[in-house]
Parts: structure tokens; sequence; C-alpha cells
């Protein structure tokens, strides 16, 4: 997550609960390769998948993030800003060799936690094919 969204959020919490329930094991809060201030909220690390979980507001989620109307000067930028840091966080991830999958807040943890399991399952098979 980010300095704005802290760590161990709600949404990360359930969908965290939801792949454990899948019986899938992760670790958490891994340093972003190039950027170590920055970590990646989910990671499935011999599979390189990434999960980063976005909250609406904060992240500008295309269905609810919505401007500011008491003071859309300050709060508008910091979005923006919030934005471009998670477009280039998948770019170095990408860079490294990491499948990024991005999980917004208002997701179901379930069916996120579902689409995860499915990338994490196909990329260990193709590395076992190499
Ligand atoms: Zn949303």
């Amino acid at each position: 997550m980010t300095a704005t969204g802290g760590r161990d959020t709600r949404p990360e919490m359930a969908l965290r609960r939801a792949l454990h329930r899948l019986g899938l094991r992760y670790r958490v809060h891994r340093p972003v390769p190039g950027a170590p201030r920055r970590s990646v909220d989910i990671a499935f690390g011999p599979a390189k998948v990434a999960v980063l979980v976005h909250g609406c507001y904060w992240h500008g989620c295309p269905d609810h993030a919505r401007p500011s109307a008491t003071n859309p000067g300050y709060w508008g930028p910091k979005i923006a800003a919030n934005k471009a840091r998670d477009a280039d966080t998948e770019r170095l991830l990408r860079a490294a060799g990491w499948l990024v999958l991005p999980v917004w807040e208002h997701e179901d943890p379930d069916a996120a936690a579902s689409r995860i399991a499915a990338a994490v399952r196909a990329r260990r098979a193709s590395a076992r094919e190499r």
C-alpha cells in the first residue's frame, strides 16, 4: 500500500483471508525492486505475482473516486500523485518480471482471490515447462 493508505487495511486483510482459504501462501509488504520504500501488498515469490490493493478514494478508482467538492485544489493533485506513483510501481515490477494484479477496495474479496489464484497457478505451470 502507500503512506496514505497505510498497512494492513481492511480490504487488504479481507483479501488475505480469502487467499488463505484457497490454500495460497504469500508474503506481505515485500519491497518493490528499485523502490525499496514502496512495498507489494501481497506477493507470491516464485510465481512472481504482485497484488497491489488500492483504496478507491486515495488511488482514484474509476467507479468511486469523486473530486472533492470542499477542497478540490488540494485533494485532486494528491490523488493524481498517488495514481502516478501506482503506475510507476507497476512499471518497476513488470520490468523485474512480475505480473501485477491491482485489486480495488470495492472488489469482492473472494472473486479477487479466485482471479489471483488462477494467475498464480498459471505462472507456476509455465515455470515448470521451462
Ligand atoms: Zn471503487
